[in-house]
């Protein structure tokens, strides 16, 4: 499925297979999940997309074919292809733990072709081992939605015990899980009077849940903003307590509003999250294997991505969409 021009459907073309570099492995795509960053991609308001397109950064997949200089894979492995596809090593970032912010990063499904497709390459060095119950389609939302929800709940102090999600999709879906294995008490904020999404919120783990205007019972100490929506910020920071902070999950949000320093004061904090570092990545697959999670997924046929994406735009998916390769 290729992105010829931003803010136009995705065409279902033939094109050719591609062959792996010699850091690269060649990868017949099992699935790719959809994610929110898709639609911020294939509607032009990320600027830098490499077109023609091949979305796609939540991929489960075989490997197929191995570059000359490319070790720890073998043909067969199931790999998980990440959003961080290329960092460069030699950047201030790179040389101090944060390749999330390279310089020169490039990412799979918007600098470089993704799995919206029945083959990609990817560079075997940021690609994942994938755990054993986590090989299918129903992992595909791992990789981004539970990689950078995981980073993003990171980012909250540990002694943090009320946290707040705005947004409950794919992302808070999967960290509700593990919030509450870690005797957290989550609290999920959806769109206003979205009752079903409450319940699926509620069903997941969460202890309290309703529209992103209503105010909890309890303050809370942390909140995690999953909805490209600015003006949760504001709200946000009025729901939290001392010290409290507001962490911004996405890579794109409509603008926020102004406001009073007063929901600033106390030393709460506002932090976006941008990208993963594949230590994140790591650490997830890690706690995957001590706190197993269960996705809630929609399946999709490939050629189906327009629809999947016209579905998740208006909040219609519980959990994740999911396309799979047949
Ligand atoms: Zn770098
Ligand atoms: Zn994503």
């Amino acid at each position: 499925m290729v992105l010829e021009i931003p803010g136009q459907p995705l065409k279902y073309q033939q094109v050719d297979i591609p062959l792996p570099t010699a850091v690269q492995i060649q990868i017949k795509v099992i699935a790719c999940g959809v994610c929110r960053t898709d639609l911020h991609v294939i509607d032009g308001e990320l600027t830098q997309a490499r077109l023609p397109l091949i979305p796609g950064h939540e991929v489960i997949g075989r490997v197929t074919m191995i570059g000359g200089e490319v070790s720890g894979f073998q043909v067969n492995d199931i790999v998980g292809v990440p959003w961080l596809g290329y960092t460069c090593g030699e950047c201030k970032f790179c040389r101090s733990g944060r390749e999330n912010l390279c310089d020169n990063g490039l990412f799979t499904g918007y600098t470089l072709d993704g799995g919206y497709a029945e083959y990609m390459v990817a560079d075997a060095r940021f690609c994942f081992a994938m755990p054993e119950g986590y090989r299918g389609a129903p992992a595909a939302p791992l990789l981004c939605a539970g990689l950078i929800g995981f980073r993003s709940y990171r980012m909250i102090r540990p002694e943090a015990r009320n946290i707040g999600l705005y947004g409950f999709g794919a992302a808070a879906h999967i960290l509700t899980q593990i919030a509450k294995a870690q005797g957290k008490q989550v609290f999920a904020f959806t769109r206003e009077s979205d009752t079903k999404s409450q319940l699926f919120a509620l069903r997941m783990g969460a202890g309290w849940a309703a529209g992103s205007n209503e105010t909890p019972p309890e303050q809370l100490d942390a909140a995690i903003i999953f909805a490209p929506a600015g003006e949760l910020v504001p709200k946000a920071l009025k729901d939290i307590g001392k010290a409290g902070q507001v962490i911004c999950g996405g890579i794109h949000m409509s603008d926020i509003p102004a406001f009073s320093y007063e929901l600033l004061w106390g030393e709460r904090s506002v932090q976006s999250i941008a990208n993963l570092t594949r230590e994140d990545g790591h650490a997830f697959l890690k706690q995957l294997q001590i706190t197993p999670v269960k996705t809630q997924t929609t399946h999709f046929q490939l050629s189906e991505a327009n629809e999947a994406l016209n579905l998740l735009r208006k909040g219609k998916i519980a959990g994740a969409a999911v396309l799979v390769m047949v």
